[in-house]
């Protein structure tokens, strides 16, 4: 019998929508079932200030590496089941599966990393970003929920993970508080949904041979705001080359944003999109030329594409258009985020232990960001399963068997990290015992529910 069922974690009938919002009731509670799984297979579970949860085991008896497998719990508004709790749930699975080895030596961590969706307070991946030095206490006043609640106030990160922590240890016991969960690991893990349909497709052509796909680089997004200056007139009186009309030049941006964004594509360097575009102050007046405008553009960067090269492509774009429209415009970039190329010898491992295991593999990028894009680790990658239905929506959907997948090889990817080099293998013969927290659950249940935003 094993400990981790799927089952316990995911509904594979329902597509009723997730709101697991970060560091809400609905998120702490679905951390608590993984918490106390995480105490069943006898790991030792801290929180640290920002909330990342991990649970840490010693497999076998002599040092070795550490490995961080995991991913995020929260989820969008009306979100779906899988994207995040697939990459926790196999990290359980894959200390399951370790646990009963005696050839392997190391430790694994499995983590929640807190708040990757941006949907509660507009910043994506706060849990990895503390780990890693981009966001420290100090912000945490001054990121704010993005929406106010009933009665009008709008609490800062600081007073969400105070109150997601009151309710977490009211709750279960044998929780450490640390200020991190870890400086660094040699090796971080993460296992995802493709949030697209690359792979189901894949596997439907190859007459259901199970897949993966080897993450080679995963996103990062640079966000510009431009705002364009021109001239206000009459829409009937002014000749077309004598006008200065903010609009044309959003409408020429767009056009030039398409052709950067196809061809970065087509070098597998990235997308563009312009999102947004406004005109401050012009009232829905037909008769009057606008004199102001203003776009929002989001740039999805890949492999060693950087924020600077981009910026300069777009800088070009830029004269070029106001010379035709005869208008001024001026850039402030809103984000800045780098991408990160994966471990090369990480993703040649997975691919070994895919060929052993006789899973089709497919190396692609992740043009979503994602925790893993922030984890402090001397070597990191992550796979994706197949899944269908897009993500972010409740019709998000992948199969059991693709998260089986998903921990055999993680699970084959850790033994291949944690196999002992040398043969003297009748020294290794304590393997941790497996505790029972059963009792304790059920006495926790009955305490009083407090309620947080
Ligand atoms: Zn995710």
């Amino acid at each position: 019998m094993s400990i981790v069922k799927l089952e316990e974690f995911f509904n594979f009938k329902s597509q009723e929508p997730i709101n697991r919002l970060a560091y809400t009731k609905e998120d702490m509670d679905y951390k608590i079932k993984v918490i106390r799984k995480m105490q069943e297979l006898g790991m030792d579970v801290t929180i640290d200030t920002i909330g990342n949860i991990c649970g840490s085991i010693k497999i076998g008896e002599k040092p070795g590496k550490t490995i961080a497998i995991g991913s995020h719990t929260d989820s969008v508004y009306n979100g779906g089941q899988y994207d995040g709790p697939v990459g926790v749930i196999s990290g359980l699975q894959t200390v399951e599966e370790l646990l009963k080895s005696k050839k392997h030596n190391g430790t694994i961590k499995v983590v929640i990393y807190s708040c990757e969706e941006s949907s509660r307070f507009g910043n994506a991946c706060l849990g990895s970003k503390y780990l890693n030095g981009d966001i420290t206490p100090s912000d945490f006043d001054n990121i704010k929920v993005q929406k106010k609640s009933e009665d009008g106030k709008q609490i800062t990160l600081r007073e969400a993970i105070q109150e997601a922590k009151k309710y977490l240890h009211e709750r279960v016991q044998g929780i450490t508080e640390v200020e991190k969960v870890f400086d660094s690991v040699d090796y971080a893990l993460e296992a995802h949904i493709e949030q697209y349909k690359e792979l189901a497709k894949e596997y439907k052509k190859n007459k259901r041979q199970n897949v993966i796909g080897i993450v080679t680089s995963v996103g990062s997004a640079v966000r510009v705001q431009y705002d364009v200056t021109g001239q206000s007139d009459h829409t009937g009186s002014t000749p077309m080359r004598k006008r200065k009309n903010a609009v044309d030049t959003t409408a020429l941006v767009g056009k030039e944003i398409i052709k950067l964004g196809t061809k970065y594509e087509k070098t597998g360097i990235g997308r563009a999109s312009q999102v947004e575009i406004s005109t401050p102050g012009h009232n829905r007046s037909f008769n009057q030329i606008p004199n102001k405008a203003q776009g929002l553009i989001d740039f999805r960067l890949l492999g060693k594409n950087t924020p600077d090269s981009v910026l300069q492509d777009f800088n070009k774009i830029l004269e070029k258009v106001q010379k035709k429209t005869k208008t001024k415009t001026e850039m402030t970039v809103v984000s800045k985020g780098i991408p990160v190329v994966t471990s090369k010898e990480l993703n040649s491992t997975i691919e070994k232990v895919c060929i052993e295991k006789n899973i089709k593999s497919i190396q692609m990028p992740s043009y979503a960001g994602q925790d893993t894009g922030y984890v402090p680790a001397k070597k990191k990658t992550m796979i994706f399963i197949p899944s269908k239905g897009g993500s972010h929506n409740p019709k998000e959907r992948t199969k059991k068997e693709f998260i089986e997948l998903a921990s055999q090889v993680i699970t084959g990817t850790c033994e291949t990290i944690l196999l002992e080099k040398f043969k003297d293998r009748n020294a290794v013969n304590i393997v941790p015992k497996i505790k029972s927290t059963k009792q304790k659950a059920v006495n926790l249940k009955k305490r009083q529910e407090v309620r947080i935003h």
